[in-house]
């Protein structure tokens, strides 16, 4: 509530991102290990000014939408579906607000470091003059060109560059939303609309770090944003994996996805590749996704007797799929018999290709234990991975 007002905000989140070529839509990649639209949406969730939060996405994006924002977001009314353009999403989102508002506050949900103070001036002008636009003075002289040629410079002092949250009395922007759509007019932000009307939008100071992400070269900002502005910033995680598997008579001995010649092999639910499960577990653990066990439990009969590098490409998948990339591995495998140096090399090559990177990134040292212990005893091999990820 801003003074009895209550205050909803609308995060515009169905924008399909095509200047940003392939991946998902940049409202869902992950800057510093969180969604773009977890980071939006906190902004919202955290100012005391604001009671309710509404998402339009595309209709097809819902799930995205809810698995990006968790629970996290109390204040989390609806996800609504979008249009075609930004602004028939914006009418449809208002369309889905109750009576009950009375100040809509349009937000882009690639614009995840606006501030609490750019929120709150929005909500105070919004609240004292009816409309209200984030905005910072314009840093570059602007001129016009035609042709490969400046016809015209502009007066830098009367411009801006025009950002969100734009603040709106909710039956103001819903009449200029109604007025746009039935003249065939689109604007390309919400102001434009009550401009058109001879409506006064007031200006409110933005953020320079308000930025919005539309290009490759935004992320990196982004990235360094997120990083100075604290919290839990995760451009690097590091995680190490252990296993054992115990030899046996009549099976093949397989470590690093290749097929070792020799009289034993190993033992256990899959072809029990410790040097690939110690991998596995390095990634889970550095994505704190669990371990190789949660993940496909030997009580499952699919699993029985699957060839590590299935195992190894699946964990990588869910690694991937949280934002983060694959920096470098590093493994050793404690064995007294055989000798595995002539082995390393197809190692190095089958980890990779299962992952779909490059052997360059990852290394595999053999060692033998002088005889001692289990691995000495020739009673079964151990092996040890650590790895670093980096966020994508
Ligand atoms: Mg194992």
């Amino acid at each position: 509530m801003y003074r009895d007002r209550r205050v909803a905000a609308l995060i515009v989140a169905a924008g399909a991102g095509l200047r940003m070529g392939a991946g998902p839509p940049k409202q869902f990649m992950r800057i510093g290990g969180r969604p773009v639209l977890a980071r939006t949406a906190e902004a919202f969730e955290k100012n005391a000014s604001v009671d309710d939060v509404y998402v339009v996405a595309e209709r097809k994006r819902a799930e995205d939408c809810r698995a990006a924002l968790g629970a996290s977001i109390s204040k989390l009314r609806g996800i609504c579906a979008g249009g075609a353009t930004r602004q028939e999403s914006v009418f449809a989102g208002l369309a889905a607000l109750p009576a009950s508002v009375d100040i809509v506050l349009v937000h882009d949900a690639v614009r995840p470091f606006v501030s609490q103070s750019c929120i709150d001036r929005v909500v105070r002008l919004a609240a004292e003059r009816g409309a209200a636009a984030a905005a910072m003075p314009a840093k570059d002289t602007v001129k016009v060109a035609r042709d490969g040629v400046f016809t015209q410079t502009l007066d830098r002092s009367a411009l801006y560059m025009m950002q969100t949250p734009q603040g709106f009395l909710l039956p103001l922007l819903r009449a200029a939303h109604a007025a746009a759509r039935a003249e065939g007019f689109t604007g390309t932000d919400d102001a434009v609309l009550l401009e058109r009307m001879g409506e006064r939008v007031y200006l409110a100071e933005g953020d320079c770090d308000n930025i919005k992400l539309t290009t490759p070269e935004d992320i990196a900002a982004a990235r360094a944003i997120a990083a100075r502005s604290g919290g839990a910033s995760d451009l690097f995680r590091v995680g190490s994996g252990y296993d054992v598997h115990r030899f046996c008579e009549g099976r093949a001995l397989i470590l690093g996805g290749v097929d070792i010649p020799h009289d034993l092999g190993l033992l256990g639910h899959s072809d029990a590749d410790a040097l690939t499960h110690a991998l596995i577990d390095a990634l889970l653990g550095a994505a704190a996704l669990g371990d190789i066990g949660g993940l496909f439990p030997d009580t499952d009969a699919r699993y029985a007797g699957i060839s590590s590098l299935l195992l190894l490409a699946e964990a990588f998948a869910a690694v991937r799929s949280r934002g983060y990339a694959l920096v470098n591995a590093d493994a050793t495998v404690a064995a007294e018999r055989p000798r595995l140096a002539p082995y390393i090399g197809t190692m190095r090559e089958r980890l990779a290709r299962a992952m779909g990177t490059a052997p360059e990134r990852i290394s595999i040292k053999a060692t033998t234990t002088e005889g001692l212990g289990f691995v000495g005893r020739e009673e079964g091999v151990a092996a040890r991975a650590t790895v670093l990820l980096r966020e994508d």
